[in-house]
């Protein structure tokens, strides 16, 4: 028999009751479209002179595929890394209250643009308008897409054919190939840097103002630190000198922290309250960094510029839409109700105290010993046995260090906590099969590698995630 006679026919592929079961799960279409492709694969094979599979093979490739191509996405996952802001996890987790509005906002049809007394069309801003402003001191606020398009957004709406004014030491990269520079030329302003990578003054500012200028831009450096030899004027300095010369100063924050991180033994990060009292014409941040909320970028500030921006045709491509904006009321609410730290997942994680940690982090290794020292678990086979057959210790530790915030904020601050640590440097395949299989359980766990040692941090795990983060380790080690 030619092995192009072994390959199952789609018939015989669709009589198989596993295949008839994912036909009632999903569609024939879909599952026909599954076979033909995977027996096309197949046969290319086999003309290179490979053995086809058997047909309990290609039925498990086919429920595989299946799985993976149909399966929810994205997957919620057990972030252990440690840090709070984790851009490759999605960022800020939302609170209880936001979770549960975005499902009400999305389930059932929503006050969105209508105003419920004049039964007239309303604005989908005006509400989070007025939470931002009661929170920032500002006059008024419009809320995008992200932090990104708020600033595009705003300097096409003031500054186009304009100069701005960026200090050398701010004309930096946000991440993702955002450049202040190509931002600028985007929205049709042109650069002009003054100052130099260290030390920018006043005077530098001052005297690049000419008829033309448009605005001074003002940005944080959220992700990175420079250290020594510097100097910047203060954000009230430059927005006392815009306010003297009826130039609009923009200030782009990054992170939109509105609880001083000082109390929780991390460095200043700047607060848009602060941004506003300062005196500035704009502040700018997102929703999902230091505020805790879902993807946004908030502008607050002059009502005239805020007015500006809402009307300028940009910002219908980049607004939000209702999920978003409900789960930000709910944020913002727990930052009115002065329940912030509480409530919202990334505060819980700043404020969560070393003592309180390492409880968990030791309640994690005990829970792991009495599994395996009761017998009801026994060493897999890639941990090995030792030549003292009583030795029947684990290689599993709980140790200090440092966790950090995170997401492009708060460059080089860190928490104290206690990690739990496997040392995989007798296990077969190391650090990197332990790791890469907590990442493949269900559910996920993310962890991070150092010195051949697996490494979980109890700040980033939700309270709720503990069970399935034991659950997991036991069904790995054991
Ligand atoms: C993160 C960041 C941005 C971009 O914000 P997104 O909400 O991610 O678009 C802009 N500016 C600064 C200073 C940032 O840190």
């Amino acid at each position: 028999m030619s092995s192009y006679n072994a390959i199952p026919s789609v018939d015989k592929m669709l009589s198989e009751v596993r295949i008839r079961a994912l036909i009632d799960k999903y569609s024939r279409t879909a599952i026909l479209n599954l076979i033909r492709t995977q027996l096309d694969h197949v046969r290319a094979d086999v003309r290179l002179g490979k053995r086809p599979p058997n047909l309990g093979a290609l039925v498990a490739s086919i429920e595989e595929e299946a799985g993976d191509q149909w399966q929810a996405w994205p997957k919620p996952v057990i972030n252990a890394t440690g840090v709070i802001l984790h851009t490759n996890l999605g960022r800020a987790p939302l609170s209880n209250d936001a979770t549960a509005a975005t499902i009400q906002a999305s389930s059932s049809y929503s006050n969105l643009e209508l105003d419920l007394q004049t039964g007239k069309r309303g604005s989908r801003h005006a509400h989070l308008s007025a939470l931002i402003c009661q929170l920032t001191g500002a006059e008024a606020a419009i809320v995008v897409n992200n932090n990104a398009s708020a600033i595009l957004l705003a300097l096409a709406a003031i500054t186009t054919g304009k100069e701005v004014i960026v200090s050398r030491s701010e004309s930096v990269e946000i991440g993702g190939g955002f450049r202040v520079p190509d931002v600028l030329r985007q929205s049709g302003a042109s650069l002009v840097d003054v100052g130099t990578t260290n030390r920018t003054y006043h005077t530098d500012y001052e005297n690049a103002i000419t008829d033309n200028t448009g605005a001074i831009l003002s940005v944080h450096s959220s992700n990175f630190r420079v250290d020594g030899f510097i100097h910047r004027p203060g954000i009230e300095e430059l927005a006392n000198l815009g306010n003297a010369r009826a130039i609009p100063v923009l200030h782009d924050l990054g992170s939109g922290c509105l609880l001083s991180t000082a109390n929780y033994g991390l460095a200043p990060e700047p607060m848009p309250q602060e941004s506003i009292t300062a005196g500035v014409s704009l502040t700018f941040f997102s929703g999902d960094k230091l505020l805790g909320g879902p993807q946004a970028g908030i502008v607050a500030g002059n009502r005239e510029l805020v007015n500006r921006i809402a009307a300028h045709p940009l910002a219908r491509a980049v607004r939000s839409d209702k999920l978003t904006l409900s789960a930000l009321t709910a944020t913002l609410l727990h930052y009115i109700r002065g329940e912030a730290e509480g409530k919202i997942p990334v505060w819980q994680m700043i404020s969560a105290t070393e003592t309180e940690l390492t409880k968990r982090a030791e309640s994690w290794k005990t829970n792991i010993s009495q599994a395996y020292l009761s017998g009801t678990r026994s060493k897999k086979d890639f941990i090995p046995t030792t030549d003292n057959q009583t030795d029947r210790s684990i290689p599993i530790i709980t140790k200090s260090a440092r966790s950090t915030v995170g997401g492009g904020s708060l460059p080089g601050e860190t928490l104290a906590t206690t990690l739990l640590s496997i040392d995989c440097r007798n296990i077969h395949g190391g650090a990197e099969t332990i790791s890469s299989r907590l990442r493949q359980s269900d559910p996920p766990i993310i962890s991070r590698i150092e010195n051949e040692s697996v490494l979980l941090d109890p700040r980033t795990v939700l309270p709720t995630e503990d069970g399935n983060v034991l659950k997991s380790l036991l069904d790995i080690l054991f």
